[in-house]
């Protein structure tokens, strides 16, 4: 049966590189797809202090070079394309994508997730104009300013404490009374000087001229509106996960994040997940590249057995 890959896979983050390398690896003709830049979240990310080994600084951008340097090493070839549709055709898979199609004998989906929007009035519109979901890549426009980070969790209160290298000021705007981040992140914020917290409160309305100027404020336990002089807005509240072309394919929980078995194997024979659009509790690099590594393996596995 001709195909044209021994193995796809969707997306370019830790999961899809860490898959392609251990696929390539064990000698699996690979391809992988890749709409947006190469590697990741993680890519986007300054500090990634957790990453056993990784201790240089910045980490986040450099690791992910290097992942892709040894993917495309072991022999797996990477692509900018933009996926379209996955059919599945008797035992194998069509994938087409902006820029062509390709006939593949199993499918890793490493697509990731991606930030989800906060919903107050203004988002839309002021996003680029001081609102922002990635502070590597924007934070360094807000020198000397003062900048809000909204959400509780690890994501939030990390990339608080990296934007204080350029803001004048950061605040940080949860929800409720007490951070979700653990502990060791909270404490390097509660000790740092240029952070302020407004607790128990949420973004009702951004404000401005063309660029943003300020936040109203509504504090849920007193429902007192306040507003205040703030230049950039930053939103890390959680993401959604990236498989809406996979739902008709592929079995998903009620967020939408693909059910896998601890082989990453999906209710789809050839087809695996890998990453952080598997459900999962744990989302991190080393969980979505160690994904990446158990699904690489399994593909050769499969392909092994079934053709
Ligand atoms: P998260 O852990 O789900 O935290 C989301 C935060 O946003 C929570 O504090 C939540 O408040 C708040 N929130 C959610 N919806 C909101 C809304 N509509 N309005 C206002 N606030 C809202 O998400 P995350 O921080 O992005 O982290 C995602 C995953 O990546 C987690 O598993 C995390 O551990 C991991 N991560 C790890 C690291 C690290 O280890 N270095 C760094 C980044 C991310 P509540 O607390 O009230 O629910």
């Amino acid at each position: 049966m001709h195909t044209d890959f021994d193995c796809i896979i969707i997306g370019a983050g830790a999961a899809g590189l860490s898959a392609g390398l251990y696929a390539a690896r064990g000698r699996v003709n690979t391809l992988i797809i890749e709409r947006g830049d190469i590697g990741g979240q993680t890519a986007t990310t300054h500090l990634v202090d957790n990453y056993p080994g990784s201790i240089e600084n910045p980490t986040g951008p450099q690791l992910m070079d290097r992942m892709k340097e040894q993917c495309l090493q072991f022999g797996a070839k990477i692509s900018q394309e933009t996926l379209e549709e996955v059919y599945r055709e008797g035992q194998i898979f069509k994938v087409t994508t902006n820029k062509g199609e390709y006939l593949t004998k199993t499918l890793i989906i490493a697509t990731g997730a991606e930030p989800k929007q906060a919903g107050f009035k203004g988002e839309k519109e002021y996003r680029g104009r001081g609102i922002s979901y990635c502070a590597t890549c924007d934070g360094d426009f807000f020198e000397d300013l003062d900048v809000a980070v909204i959400g509780g969790g690890d994501a939030a209160v990390e990339e608080a404490i990296y934007l204080t290298r350029f803001a004048k000021k950061v605040t940080i705007i949860h929800r409720r009374d007490q951070l979700r981040a653990v502990k060791s992140i909270q404490e390097k914020a509660f000790a740092n000087e240029k952070i302020d917290f407004v607790w128990d409160s949420v973004v009702e309305e951004v404000k401005g001229t063309g660029v943003v100027q300020s936040i109203v404020l509504l504090n849920k336990k007193t429902n007192e509106l306040t507003e205040l002089k703030i230049d950039g807005v930053f939103v890390y509240i959680g993401y959604t996960p990236n498989s809406s072309l996979f739902k008709d394919l592929v079995e998903t929980d009620e967020l939408g994040y693909i059910i896998g078995d601890q082989e990453m194997r999906t209710n789809v024979p050839g087809i695996f997940v890998a990453g952080d659009v598997r459900q999962k509790s744990l989302k991190q690099v080393i969980t979505a590249a160690a994904d990446g590594a158990i699904a690489g393996v399994n593909v050769e596995k499969y392909i092994t057995e079934n053709f």
